[in-house]
């Protein structure tokens, strides 16, 4: 039997030639919460398990049977996050009730559950995420919908995805609806699944939520939650779909769409994509005025929502033009021991006067043959070459790996100057 250490089942290595990937989605990110105004906040891997007993509810699959659960040495309950909402709250109402004046804020990191690893589904998992805090209008709404559309757009994802919208109503009016919904499915109790039969009693509106395609049917038929809006809903309603309309951007309405929390009220939305299989959802959000008042603080507005990293970049992936690693620029050989001592202060040289250059030392052993392989497997544009001969008259040998036969003789005190120029010419604008 082998004793090589297997990492955990669903969690998941991110090797050079993706992490790559990772890098520039972060980057577009940032850069778009950036362009919105949103601010960073980094909280805990861990929190007390009752934060998510709190906010998520023990009713829910996560709290019920994913958390990474485990007892601290004081004998304390302690989580693995599954989500990041409870946690920016917590941070939220711990830090001087932040969250009483208009803040902007997002997250990224990983996430934990354990659930049955397949394409998209993963047991740590990765999201990004934003939560407003004290703002209660559609205008804002509008806005935060924009943002994850202009992010997905950054990341040339945009046309695969499409958006689906919905109103929950005011957490009131939803109690009138879930008894609807209760009296409806109660009728067809010997036809709902398992799952429905016991989201039934926990929470009748998690059966919309259900991806049976035997259910599909039922749920189609079921009373809609847009017909049980009150006033103040009904309008939040019409006001945001008309942001959303003046601002061009296109949208399903889907009368199912929930989150089967109680805390959420008035918008919902999720960007589907038929790219995904049954992992379609890449973000979803929604308003939750009822959780800070929940979690103990004064009773605050909120809104958020969480992209999840992994699903977003298998979109990437499924492109022609996905990214690759960057290559090297330039591969600098020493022909013998003598010149290595040359060949690193040279390397250094070309990395202080050549910003956003990529050099790469031939280290290690090996003829200058299999260097030379090396230099061409690398994919770099150049090799420089530093050998005694060179060494003695004060020159390097610059030789393009792109075209066959060419190169020259260069002194090294011209060596910076004279590639910093190839360069832009090159690489910076092609
Ligand atoms: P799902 O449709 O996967 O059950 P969810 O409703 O449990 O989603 P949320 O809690 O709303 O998901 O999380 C937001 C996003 O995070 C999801 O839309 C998805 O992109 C991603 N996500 C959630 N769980 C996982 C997971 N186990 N592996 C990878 N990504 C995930
Ligand atoms: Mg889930």
């Amino acid at each position: 039997m082998s004793n090589i250490i297997q990492a955990v089942r669903g969690m998941h290595d991110i090797l050079p030639d993706a992490s790559y990937i990772w890098r520039h989605v972060e980057q577009v990110l940032l850069d778009t919460f950036n362009s919105y105004g949103y601010q960073e906040i980094r909280l805990p891997i861990l929190e007390k398990t009752d934060l998510f007993k709190r906010t998520i509810g023990t009713v829910t699959d996560i709290v019920g049977k994913e958390m990474y659960t485990f007892a601290d040495k004081s004998e304390e309950s302690l989580s693995l996050r599954p989500e990041g909402t409870a946690g920016c709250v917590r941070a939220a109402i711990s830090n001087g009730h932040m969250y009483r004046s208009v803040q902007r804020l997002w997250y990224s990191g990983p996430f934990f559950r354990r659930e049955r690893p397949q394409q998209g589904r993963c047991r740590q998992f990765h999201q990004v995420g934003a939560e407003v805090f004290a703002l209660s209008g559609p205008d804002i709404d509008a806005e935060l919908i924009l943002l994850t559309s202009r992010i997905l757009k950054n990341l040339n994802i945009a046309h695969l995805v499409h958006l689906e919208i919905n109103s929950l109503g005011s957490i009131v009016s939803r109690q009138t609806y879930r008894q609807e919904l209760l009296a409806y499915f109660s009728q067809y109790h010997a036809e709902l699944d398992t799952e429905s039969q016991q989201r039934l009693t926990l929470n009748p509106l998690r059966i919309l939520d259900s991806k049976n395609p035997q259910m599909a049917t039922l749920i189609a038929e079921a009373p809609k939650l847009l017909d049980y809006l009150d006033t103040a809903a009904a309008s939040h309603w019409q006001q945001l779909l008309a942001y959303l309309d003046h601002a061009g951007l296109k949208y399903t309405i889907n009368p199912h769409l929930v989150r089967g929390l109680d805390y959420y009220s008035n918008t919902v939305f999720e960007w589907v994509s038929p790219n995904l299989g049954a992992q379609a959802t890449v973000c979803a959000g929604g308003r939750y005025d009822g959780l800070i008042h929940q979690l103990g603080g004064k009773s605050t507005p909120a809104i958020g929502f969480a992209l999840g990293l992994e699903r977003a970049i298998l979109l990437i992936q499924q492109q022609a033009n996905a990214y690759s690693v960057p290559l090297p620029h330039v591969y600098v050989i020493p022909e013998n021991n003598d010149s290595i001592a040359t060949a690193l202060i040279l390397s250094e040289q070309l990395r202080s006067g050549i910003p956003g250059i990529n050099v790469v030392l031939a280290c290690g052993h090996g003829n200058l043959s299999t260097k030379f392989k090396k230099a061409d497997k690398s994919g770099a544009i150049w090799a420089i070459i530093i050998g005694s001969d060179e060494r003695v008259m004060d020159v390097v040998t610059l030789k393009s790996l792109r075209v066959v036969g060419v190169q020259q003789t260069i002194k090294m005190a011209d060596l910076v100057h004279y590639l910093r120029s190839q360069f832009l010419a090159t690489v910076k604008h092609p």
